[in-house]
């Protein structure tokens, strides 16, 4: 599943491209992943492209956006002549031919075409006003990124809850943005074990953890997010990320902890995610 550097990176990419283009013609070859009139989106032209946690946000000009939520398999792929952006999950898609039998949207502009792609059809497109997401449910639903918190307020949000830490780091209604991966490199950072109850941790804890998370999310935005082991066919042609060569514990049972403690990463399932630590340095 994507999380918030993959997204990031994807904005970052499509926002060197798409802005100017004119939206020619829209394609729905599965009904469930656009929600809207795609006459309203027809014509227009892109302004802008921003991202809100999980969500990104392709702006039209004359009062309406495109939200896209990637889900589990959510993937976009701008293709113009020799030059291809692929971001979201990553699969063989990313370097085939488009569209595949996974493609659900595409969008014909006036330079390339940009293809939603989702082989479990969770993700979806939607037609927005300008200005209409912020009151929308979903939006109203997400915490702040941790980006815009400060020490005392990160905090304040998890002094008071009572459920394992890594669980709330995940929680996208406390805080917004942070998956399964960093969720547990940050925990590692911060040195805590992930079942911890959140109200449980030492003030150093906290303050080792606020910054733990604000710094493997910097690094999975720098190194342009984490593309699966199985996937490094993608990497053969310059798409996709590399956090996963800086995993500090996800994905790594068995191996010796990066602090050189004699640890061994352990694996085990909290909330039904694979959860990683170093039984050695995190208590
Ligand atoms: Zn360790």
């Amino acid at each position: 599943m994507p999380e918030l550097p993959e997204i990031e990176t994807i904005k970052v990419q499509l926002a060197e491209v798409l802005p100017g283009r004119i939206i020619n013609k829209v394609e729905i070859l599965k009904a469930k992943s656009f929600i809207g009139d795609k006459k309203q989106i027809e014509g227009k032209k892109v302004v802008g492209v921003e991202r809100k946690a999980k969500l990104l946000l392709i702006e039209l000009d004359r009062g309406v956006d495109l939200a896209i939520h990637f889900k589990m398999t959510g993937q976009l792929i701008y293709v113009n002549k020799d030059k291809r952006i692929a971001g979201g999950h990553p699969t063989l898609d990313f370097v085939g031919e488009l569209p595949s039998k996974h493609t659900r949207v595409i969008f014909h502009l006036d330079q390339g075409t940009l293809f939603f792609n989702d082989q479990r059809i969770f993700g979806w497109i939607k037609v927005v006003e300008s200005g209409e997401l912020k009151v929308e449910s979903f939006w109203e639903k997400l915490g702040p990124e941790p980006f815009d918190l400060d020490e005392e307020q990160f905090i304040k949000i998890f002094i008071k809850l009572k459920q394992p830490i890594k669980l709330a780091l995940m929680d996208q209604a406390k805080i917004s943005g942070v998956g399964n991966i960093y969720a547990n490199d940050a925990c590692w950072e911060a040195k805590v074990n992930p079942r911890r109850l959140a109200n449980s941790l030492t003030r150093k804890q906290y303050t080792d953890l606020y910054f733990g998370v604000i710094k493997v999310l910097n690094e999975g935005i720098k190194f342009g997010g984490a593309t699966a082991a199985d996937a490094k066919y993608i990497d053969l042609h310059g798409l996709g990320g590399h956090y996963q060569d800086h995993f500090r514990v996800y994905d790594r049972e068995g191996e010796m902890c990066l602090r050189n403690d004699d640890g061994i990463i352990h694996k085990l399932s909290l909330g039904g995610r694979g959860t990683y630590f170093c039984p050695a340095c995190q208590r």
